[in-house]
């Protein structure tokens, strides 16, 4: 029979810290820590597969749970010595969502479940505390309140702080027991008020309610964005942990605290946290309270600390990745009541991957695999330019706060999630500035370029979901003062005040806020960075090479360890001079005049103008590019992309081209098409004018031989688009070798040069091993091969594609295939054409040059299917270094184990 619940506690668990996927990270944690012999609090986990039974059944429980948890229950008042409800010596639960994939403050949480009007006698008598007893059990039925029943936050709140009023008490801490006494009343009466029935008093209704809201909770809206905005798909569901309470704010010899076992910040090996006296877990996270550093703790109680200091070297060496670990203390004694791998920023993942290499704990394989993707692409986040004067910087302060993510960002102030949501849609760039932020704030916060919080420290939600993101992030800002209604902000320190629509600056790395737009820069890569991207280039087998069109770009690609360049668009180069911007309209003239021509002379002496240009551009990149493979691309697009559509700006040509209006006008009706995707464009276009083909090659291979002249080693490849056919293609590359080879006779050297072509097509990769007759190289043009093999458009699909990705809606696809490989339908035409090509070439050169080239999960699948290169845009070839790297160490892995088995 299947089983559900998991039982944890007395030293010895059911589960296993390898089951996160069955018990999610906070389970398999409790789970992995009791086996291990640390302090945990005993208590059992529903699994995720109930979450998924419990929506795949119309939101109905596995017949057999009711029972499970039952037994479980009494298992937990067993080796607590303890029972629910009992009005001597009542055991009290959390009840704690957490699914395989760390979702901070997405989903719900209950505590101190258990209590009612006689169990909560029992708990004061056993703690000889009865305003601590009344103080949880407000809590209780306040969370029981607002997570189970959805009543308003705002209402409870309202009578908590009217109750303070009436007693005059400012903190909570003032509060005396019949003051909790009241407030319990006040709320049961307020639920009565609401939900047309009594507060349940009966603490198994009360489990079953808090079950039930966290099951809930994994559907919630905010936990669905999360996860949209995070990438994170393919899991069953949430667990739920049931777990015995223990206190940390039973009096000041208690507390709760969040740790790192190194800084995540940073990357350094040092212990990293925050400790909050006097307080329950949630009061660190919610970043209401601003907690103390753990030297402080340390201070406050040595004893506890030094245990503490235990459990981490204990954990790190278990886990060999850094954890992140909560922890309470009741009454002196230390309890661990989490832990997972932290979040990190991106220079933290790097520093600390190559640390634990050098330590040994992990291997530099190991190393590689602990990076994302996402970690590269944050790393080139800007910083304020160094250049900024100092003195008008420092004038600049607005306020400081806590350095919570690093980085700097600027945009306009905004107060609340929605707006800046709102405004982000308007393309405008917004700080999203408030005192605290929930998880209702996560879509906001998502599309804002910074994160700024009056309150909280470096665990607090605002902190732990920017890190996760690698977004700039200041917390703690506590001099601030923020009025939601008035729209505005004063500093207490500086005395600045702000309104929204304000430009701001934020300097996450320092924690200091500045008023004003302050120029960013992208600051230097860390030590680490370089270090474990040598570490990628020596495992990897596939090549790394970059789509580039100008010399510019292809210095950058070099610099970002680019082998070459996979895809030069030769049309880019028709609309502007990236070396004189100025002249850009002298080819923009010739091109247009070429397409306006209406005979093959005429065409010819426009081209023979654009010659020029095409030859000094490609001069400039193959310079960049000295001894590494340069694939140039002959024109691909339709001719209308080339000439204006609106009247005014035809008249203008007509004027310079001294030709009629009218011409111009007919010109363009005539390029007109329905489908110009499927149209007169890639190499239909020098089957019909083959004098362009002729002029590109003629560029191409005069560049060539003028750098070989001035000693730059030069290895040009003749790339045509595509193609359809082999004998389409045959009739190309014969013209091509043939103005080719006449200029290299001619100038009487010797120049090694490929002819290859584009598979973009389904028939051309279906009939590839004739293509490869003709062809010397393939490439592989993902972003029309994805559009003509789905039929959808690549300029279009944009405005349905997210309700096929949507979890609520349609969830055909994982992402969106023209960002990931669609490896299932696309992919198959892929393996297809390399196994055909490879039949009659055996040593077919194959690669890819679509916009997936530089996608991590499409770069291990051209892995996989025996790819020699990708090629992809400068700024993601380090990620594609990574991902080819990543992809042999997976499959090594993968190997192994199926050996073992
Ligand atoms: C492709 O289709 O994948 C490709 C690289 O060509 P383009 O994007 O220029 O059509
Ligand atoms: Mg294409």
């Amino acid at each position: 029979m299947k089983k559900w619940v998991y039982f944890f506690g007395a030293g010895k668990s059911e589960g296993d810290g390898e089951w996160r996927d069955l018990l999610g990270g906070k389970g398999a944690g409790l789970a992995e820590m009791t086996k291990i012999g640390l302090p945990v609090p005993g208590g059992f986990t529903i699994s995720t597969e109930a979450c998924d039974y419990f929506y795949k059944h119309g939101k109905k429980y596995p017949p057999e749970l009711a029972k499970e948890v039952k037994a479980h229950v009494a298992r937990l008042e067993k080796i607590t010595k303890k029972k629910l409800g009992d009005p001597k010596n009542p055991l009290l639960v959390s009840v704690r969502s957490g699914s395989a994939r760390s979702m901070p403050g997405m989903m719900e949480t209950i505590l101190n479940l258990g209590l009612n009007d006689n169990s909560v006698q029992g708990l004061a008598a056993t703690t000889g505390n009865e305003r601590f007893a009344y103080d949880a059990y407000r809590r209780f039925v306040q969370m029981y309140c607002t997570v189970v029943m959805g009543m308003s936050k705002e209402d409870l709140e309202h009578r908590l702080r009217a109750m303070k009023q009436r007693r005059g008490v400012k903190a909570d801490t003032d509060v005396p027991a019949d003051g909790w006494k009241e407030l319990v009343g006040e709320y049961k009466a307020y639920f009565k008020e609401h939900a047309g029935k009594d507060f349940p008093d009966d603490p198994m209704e009360q489990l079953w309610g808090a079950i039930g809201a966290v099951f809930g909770s994994w559907m919630a809206e905010k936990a669905v964005t999360y996860r949209r905005v995070e990438k994170i798909t393919g899991l069953l569901g949430t667990a739920v942990n049931v777990v015995q309470m223990v206190f940390g704010n039973t009096g000041d010899n208690s507390g709760t605290g969040v740790c790192f076992t190194r800084d995540p910040s940073t990357g350094e090996h040092i212990f990293y946290g925050d400790y909050l006296t006097n307080a329950q877990g949630e009061d660190v996270v919610a970043g209401i309270r601003t907690p103390v550093h753990l030297t402080e703790f340390a201070k406050i109680m040595p004893k506890a600390y030094a245990q503490l200091e235990k459990v981490r070297g204990t954990l790190e060496k278990h886990y060999k990745d850094m954890q992140d670990m909560e922890f309470t203390v009741e009454d002196g004694t230390l309890y661990m009541l989490q832990t997972r791998t932290g979040k990190r920023t991106p220079a933290a993942a790097f520093k600390m991957a190559m640390d634990m290499a050098n330590e040994k704990l992990i291997t530099k394989e190991d190393a590689v695999l602990r990076i994302k993707p996402e970690d590269i692409e944050r790393l080139f986040y800007p910083v304020i330019d160094a250049k900024f004067d100092k003195k008008a910087l420092q004038a600049k302060i607005l306020t400081t706060g806590i350095d919570a993510v690093p980085g700097a960002a600027v945009g306009k102030i905004v107060f609340s999630a929605a707006e800046a949501e709102e405004w982000a849609k308007r393309g405008e760039k917004v700080i999203l500035v408030r005192r605290e932020t929930s998880p209702e704030d996560v879509g906001g916060m998502a599309v804002a370029q910074g994160i700024l919080t009056a309150t909280g420290g470096k665990t607090s939600h605002a902190a732990v979901v920017a890190r996760g993101w690698g977004k700039c992030c200041i917390v703690g800002a506590e001099t601030l003062s923020i009025d939601y209604n008035a729209k505005s902000m004063k500093d207490g320190k500086s005395g600045k005040v702000a309104k929204e629509g304000d430009w701001l600056t934020l300097d996450g790395s320092e924690g200091t806020v500045y008023s004003d737009q302050l120029p960013l820069v992208t600051p230097e890569l860390p030590k680490a960075y370089q270090t474990i991207m040598k570490w990628c280039d020596e495992i990897r087998r596939l090549k790394v090479r970059t789509n580039a069109d100008t010399p510019q770009d292809a210095r950058k690609a070099i610099e970002f360890g680019a082998q070459g360049i996979g895809l030069c668009r030769t049309e880019h180069m028709f609309f502007k001079d990236f070396e004189f911007p100025e002249k850009s309209q002298d080819r923009q003239r010739a091109i247009q005049e070429m397409i306006l021509a209406d005979d093959k002379e005429k065409r010819v002496k426009a081209l023979d103008k654009l010659l020029p240009f095409q030859r000094r551009d490609f001069v400039g990149i193959f310079k960049a590019m000295d001894g590494l493979p340069v694939t140039i691309r002959l024109i691909d697009p339709p001719l209308h992309e080339f000439v204006p559509h609106d009247k005014a700006k035809q008249a203008e040509l007509a004027k310079e081209l001294g030709i009629s209006a009218e011409t111009v006008a007919r010109r363009v009706e005539q390029l007109h098409e329905a489908n110009p995707m499927l149209g007169h464009r890639g190499c239909r276009l020098s089957i019909t004018y083959p004098e362009i083909l002729e002029m590109q090659v003629r560029a191409i291979i005069e560049a060539a031989i003028e750098c070989q002249k001035n000693r730059v080693k030069v290895l040009p490849e003749i790339m045509i688009p595509l193609t359809l056919d082999k004998k389409e293609l045959g009739i190309l590359t014969d013209s091509t070798r043939r103005v080719a080879d006449a200029l290299i006779k001619e100038a009487g050297v010797k120049l090694p040069y490929l002819v290859g072509t584009m598979i973009e097509l389904p028939r051309a990769a279906l009939l590839a091993d004739e293509i490869a007759e003709v062809a010397e190289f393939f490439s592989f043009g993902t972003n029309d091969l994805t559009q003509t093999t789905m039929g959808l458009s690549r300029d279009d699909a944009g405005r349905f594609l997210p309700d096929y990705v949507d979890e609520k809606k349609a969830a055909v696809f994982h992402g969106d295939p023209f960002q990931t490989l669609d490896t299932k339908g696309v992919g198959l035409l892929m393996r297809w054409g390399i196994e055909k090509g490879r039949s009659t070439r055996p040593k077919l050169k194959v690669g890819i040059c679509g916009e997936h080239g530089g996608d991590a999960e499409s770069v291990k699948f051209c892995h996989q299917i025996g790819m020699d290169y990708v090629s992809a845009s400068p700024f993601r070839v380090p990620i594609s270094r990574l991902a080819a790297a990543q992809a042999v160490v997976e499959e090594k892995k993968a190997a192994k184990k199926g050996k073992k088995k």
